[in-house]
């Protein structure tokens, strides 16, 4: 079975925009997103512009903020800090990479935690590792939608995650221990890390390794879980996981493009969507 991760982001869409709608209905400002994007970076500048039109789409606004490739460290976090005393910015989002000369770790952690809708504050990390609720990493929330959509428990299931980066790998692991799975993490240094992954029933791969995986890492009838995405030089883009080899050997898999990618997006909307009613209803999160 292909997962469909356009398919379930967009009916995760659909309900958050119904839900903005009643709150502007019962007489609430719509939720608003602050974008930074420092530099030019094309494939950053795409992902701002997804970002973007979903807001548009959903009933959020988006405000840009586009901050010279020249900009110092202390400009940017002048900025977040800006925003974050704004009280009509729920949700701010710092596009990463940042340019070299800037810590991206100094200006993350600058982000207010209750308007750190990317989920990468130390605070909110720190809170994930605590079991505590926060808002959570985007990428590593979406597959954890998709895993809970082919299998509602995980107790008693061993899940591998390929990678352990802050981003991905990390929260994933975390996430996945929380709902009770057995987890393995394997990285670069880990010696024949297929022979891990073999023992998966759940399979996440973040490792950044065009078809790093492939049908012999695979058991039989795991689900798999692709998180990286490569463009060739044609412009197709492909994932961690050699697609055309382990589709035979999972019982469900994410394809590249149309899997992990699309619910990321979904996620950033659904942790604007609960910065805002927390500010705006006193919710917690
Ligand atoms: P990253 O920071 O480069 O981390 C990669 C991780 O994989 C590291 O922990 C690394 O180990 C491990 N690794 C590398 N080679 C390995 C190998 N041969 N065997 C086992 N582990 C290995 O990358 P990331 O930010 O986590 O992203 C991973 C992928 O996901 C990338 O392709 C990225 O483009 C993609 N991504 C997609 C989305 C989306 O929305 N779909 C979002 C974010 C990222 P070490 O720690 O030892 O170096």
């Amino acid at each position: 079975m292909i997962i469909n991760g356009t398919e379930t982001a967009k009916k995760i869409k659909d309900h958050l925009k119904t839900k903005v709608h009643e709150h502007l209905k019962s007489g609430h400002r719509a939720p608003c997103l602050a974008v930074v994007l420092v530099g030019e970076d094309p494939a950053s500048k795409v992902y701002v512009g997804h970002k973007e039109k979903a807001c548009l789409e959903a009933g959020i606004t988006s405000k840009a903020y586009k901050l010279p490739e020249s900009s110092s460290e202390s400009d940017i976090i002048a900025l977040v800090a800006k925003l974050n005393a704004d009280q009509g910015v729920d949700g701010i989002l710092v596009q990463l990479p940042l340019p070299k000369h800037i810590s991206s770790e100094a200006v993350i952690d600058a982000i207010h935690p209750s308007k750190d809708v990317d989920g990468l504050t130390a605070f909110n990390q720190g809170c994930l590792s605590l079991g505590r609720k926060a808002l959570r990493p985007c990428t590593p929330a979406g597959c954890m939608e998709l895993i809970k959509s082919q299998l509602p428990s995980l107790r008693g299931k061993t899940a591998v995650v390929v990678g352990r980066s802050i981003l991905v790998g990390s929260p994933i692991a975390k996430m996945l221990l929380l709902e009770d799975a057995t987890v393995i993490q394997v990285h670069s240094k880990t010696p024949h890390p297929e022979n891990f992954a073999r023992m998966a029933d759940i399979l996440i791969v973040a490792a950044g390794k065009k078809h790093l995986v492939n049908a012999s890492w695979i058991k039989k009838d795991a689900l798999v879980i692709d998180v990286g995405i490569h463009r060739g030089s044609d412009g197709k883009l492909t994932g961690d996981v050699d697609f055309e080899s382990a589709v035979g050997v999972a019982s469900a898999i994410t394809p590249v493009p149309g899997g992990v990618g699309p619910m990321t997006i979904a996620m950033l909307l659904k942790n604007c969507l609960e910065a805002y009613e927390a500010r705006v209803y006193g919710n917690s999160f």
